[in-house]
Order: C-alpha cells, then structure tokens, then sequence
C-alpha cells in the first residue's frame, strides 16, 4: 500500500495568500536541512487547508535531494504493521523502513486505531527517532490524538518523541476545496 507520492503537488504550486503565517517555516524546511538532522513536521489543521499538499510538496523536494521516500494514509501504515507483526517479521520491516530517509503518514485522526496497532505505530515512531524523518497530517491537536490510538499512555509517549525534534505548522482557515462556491467550512 505505501508507494510514491500520490499526486504531483509542488511548493511552487502552493498559493501563500491562503496560509500566510507558515511561509516562512515552509520556505525554511525547503532546503531539506530537516531530512539530513532527522527532524520531524507535523503539519496540523482542518480539511482542505493544504496539509497533503505540503507533505507531498515537501516528499518531492526529499525525492530530488536523493532521498528514499514513502508516502500513505497513517490508515495502511498500520495494515502494513499489523501484517509484519502477524508473519513475524516487525522487526525486519522497521529496519528496512529505516532505510527510507523520510516516512509520510498522512491523516491520523480520520480513522481511530485498534490499540494494537498503535502500539506498532509507536514502535514505527520509535524506531524512527533521531534516525530518520517523518512527516505526518492530522486535522486533530495532539491532545486528542489519545482517542484516535485508544490509549493516553501510548500517544503521549508517540507524540513527545515526534515533536522533541519537529516543526509544526498549525494551518488556518477555510477549505480550499470549498473556495468560491459559496461554502465557508464543513461541519468540523
Ligand atoms: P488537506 O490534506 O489539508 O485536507 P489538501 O492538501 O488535500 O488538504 O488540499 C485540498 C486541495 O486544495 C488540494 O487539491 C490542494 O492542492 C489544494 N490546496 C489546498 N491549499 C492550497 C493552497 N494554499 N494553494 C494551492 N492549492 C491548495
Ligand atoms: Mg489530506
């Protein structure tokens, strides 16, 4: 299920006007620094703000910079855990992901997470930590990421390893995708 990128979305193609407050912290993760120093983003906010965009946008600068990248909904990260751990061989499949300089897990918080799986969702984490980036969306603050892994314990040991070396980028405001028709947001 983890593959390339999904779509062709581009720093270049990204329209500022709508998310003027994380321009800078963007341009400034453009330069790839954060992939050599094995740092993290967290890029947070409602649907239709962006948050896909830019960690595809962010992927393709990691693709051209030489790094391995796989990108796919935090949703068939864990599929793809729970099936290493049923055949064995977790630990084999974290070393080989190891290997990949960035890691995009794109919508937690959609979908709630058996807390089995979040356990190999932390150990992903884990296994990660200070050794390789990752990038990953939420439309949720962490505070509720408790109720998406079904364990308080386990998000807030998951989340204090993310953000010890992260950016995160809160983005604002109304749905892209609602722009001009008349919409001004969705039932959050
Ligand atoms: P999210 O993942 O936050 O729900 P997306 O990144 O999928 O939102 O954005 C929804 C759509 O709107 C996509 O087609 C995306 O390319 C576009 N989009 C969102 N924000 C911007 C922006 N600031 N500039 C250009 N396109 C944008
Ligand atoms: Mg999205």
């Amino acid at each position: 299920k983890a593959a390339a990128l999904p779509t062709r979305k581009t720093l270049e193609d990204f329209d500022w006007d709508a998310q003027p407050a994380t321009r800078q912290q963007i341009a400034a993760l453009a330069s790839g620094a954060f992939l050599t120093e094995a740092r993290n983003v967290v890029l947070l906010g409602p649907p239709g703000t962006g948050k896909t965009h830019l960690a595809t946008a962010l992927g393709i600068v990691a693709a051209r910079a030489g790094h391995r990248v796989l990108f796919a909904t935090a949703t068939d990260w864990v599929t793809r855990l729970t099936d290493a751990h049923r055949q064995g061989r977790l630990p084999q499949e974290l070393a080989r992901l190891r290997r990949y300089g960035l890691i995009i897990v794109d919508e937690v918080g959609y979908l709630p997470i058996e807390q089995d799986a979040a356990n190999l969702f932390f150990q992903l984490v884990s296994s990660r930590y200070e050794h390789a980036s990752l990038i990953l969306t939420s439309n949720l603050p962490f505070s509720s990421w408790g109720n998406v892994f079904g364990d308080q314990a386990v998000a807030a040991a998951m989340i204090d390893r993310i953000v010890h070396h992260a950016d995160v980028l809160t983005l604002k405001g109304a749905s892209y995708r609602l722009r001009g028709r008349g919409i001004d947001s969705l039932p959050s």
